[in-house]
């Protein structure tokens, strides 16, 4: 073997995300491949620029689409992967690993999917919401698995209800044909991208409440429709989160996307689609690890090969980013294995401690690896400083904001289900 070929073979590999790939099964594997490929070769070279100009990631979707990916969780009856929440937030981290921005503006297009798709299926339906459901999924997955149509998810407002305590406040009234929509989103990734803008509105009727949403596709062609807004902000720069205005947007009643009044029954049911945020940041974590791996071995594509691991504060350093990374990665596939319809108690709590600690710990360990590596290496020619930005990201984003599974997970472990403590006596 020449030397060349001998130094290349010793260079460090960066490991599955999912851990031991023995455990994965084919269809797990297969998406974990593609993910990898598309994500070394096509979006980490991109992911620079599309920070700098914080513009959203057009090529990143046309590979998508063209790989099958935009269709992950798409029924297998309907042209899709029918991959299943473990499977899908596996894949989502591998890309994350690679560009941020791209996994998690995928996620919003894929829980449009999930939503409609596995979830739906798990629901208490009339075998008339059923058949309504049926004909509807069909028309929008076809968008999907035919056309490479790309749905957004907005359903922040800015008020109480993206953290679940209040009736969304875009309001749906029901008119011939559909629903005359009226209503403001903030903060949508996707905003100018997307094909179809999957809101969630309040049914326009007296003494309405959360049993009221309604979860519908919005044409951005649509008269009424309107984005507005500038998009500067710290990390995430690419998902392009701007606001959304709807003026009395005509909506098809064909358009809904659940039956109305079930989004109510999914959101309480299948608690974890909201730890589908989590992947990206999942990815970044193990980016920042396999950075600073990199960079002490001096093997950083582009720069001289210095090493650093040498000094025993970088191994200490290493170390402890890795056990980091270990309990992470721990948590997060265990979550991912335990989703479920229902859930109990138990895997309730468990999901909100692993939603908190990717959340927390992907920041953290981006912490260790700037410290770690030392100054050139936040420089912006490097991934670092980037991943650290959108680290930063990940544990504001409601409904499940660290702070909120703070709070979620200690009024939950304290009290059971009905019981209130008395008020004190005056
Ligand atoms: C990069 C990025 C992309 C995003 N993309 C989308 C998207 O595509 N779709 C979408 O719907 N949203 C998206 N969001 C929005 C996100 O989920 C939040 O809605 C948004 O960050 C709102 O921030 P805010 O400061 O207005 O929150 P606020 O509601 O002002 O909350 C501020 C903080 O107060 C705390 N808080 C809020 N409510 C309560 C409460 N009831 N009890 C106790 N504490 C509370 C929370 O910890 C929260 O962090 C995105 C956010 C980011 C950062």
């Amino acid at each position: 073997m020449s030397a060349v070929a001998a130094s290349a073979a010793s260079c460090y590999q960066p490991p599955s995300i999912a851990g031991d790939y023995q455990e994965l099964d084919q269809k797990q594997r297969e998406l974990l491949a593609l993910a990898a490929d598309l994500g070394r070769s096509k979006f980490a070279p991109r992911a620079a620029r599309i920070d700098r100009d914080a513009v959203f990631p057009f090529e990143n979707y046309a590979d998508l689409h063209r790989a099958g990916l935009l269709r992950i969780c798409v029924p297998a009856q309907y042209g899709g992967w029918g991959a299943d929440f473990a499977t899908y937030v596996m894949t989502a981290a591998e890309i994350g690993r690679h560009c941020g921005a791209t996994a998690l503006t995928l996620n919003m297009h894929v829980s449009s999917t999930m939503w409609t798709g596995f979830i739906a299926d798990d629901l208490d339906m009339t075998p008339e919401q059923r058949d309504n459901h049926e004909v509807h999924r069909r028309m929008h997955y076809a968008r999907i698995v035919e056309q490479g149509k790309v749905y957004a998810q907005p359903f922040s407002e800015g008020g109480a209800a993206a953290a679940g305590k209040a009736p969304f406040g875009t309001l749906a009234r029901k008119v011939e044909g559909g629903y005359l929509v009226n209503g403001k989103k903030i903060f949508a990734s996707l905003a100018g991208a997307a094909d179809y803008y999957g809101i969630l509105c309040t049914l326009d009727k007296p003494g309405a409440t959360q049993r009221d949403s309604l979860y519908l596709a919005v044409d951005r062609n649509l008269p009424g429709v309107t984005v507005s807004g500038d998009w500067d902000p710290l990390g995430m720069r690419g998902t392009v989160s701007r606001t959304l205005l709807f003026q009395d947007v005509f909506v098809p009643a064909a358009e809904r996307l659940m039956p109305e009044g079930l989004y109510a029954q999914a959101a309480l049911r299948w608690p974890h689609m909201f730890a589908t945020l989590s992947p990206t940041y999942m990815g970044i974590a193990q980016a920042a690890y396999d950075f600073t791996v990199q960079y002490l071995r001096g093997e950083v594509p582009g720069m001289p090969a210095v090493k650093r691991r040498m000094y025993p504060t970088k191994q200490v350093a290493v170390a402890e980013m890795k056990v980091k990374l270990e309990q992470t990665r721990a948590i997060f596939l265990q979550n991912a294995r335990c989703a479920r319809v229902d859930p109990s108690k138990e895997i309730r709590l468990g999901l909100y401690s692993a939603h908190y600690t990717v959340m927390e710990n992907a920041n953290d360990i981006c912490r260790l690896a700037v410290r770690t590596c030392g100054g050139q290496a936040m420089l912006k020619t490097l991934p670092l400083e980037r991943l650290y930005r959108d680290s930063r990201c990940g544990s504001l984003m409601l409904p499940w904001t660290a702070e909120l599974c703070i709070d979620r997970l200690g009024r939950e472990c304290l009290y059971e289900a009905g019981e209130r403590d008395e008020p004190d006596a005056l």
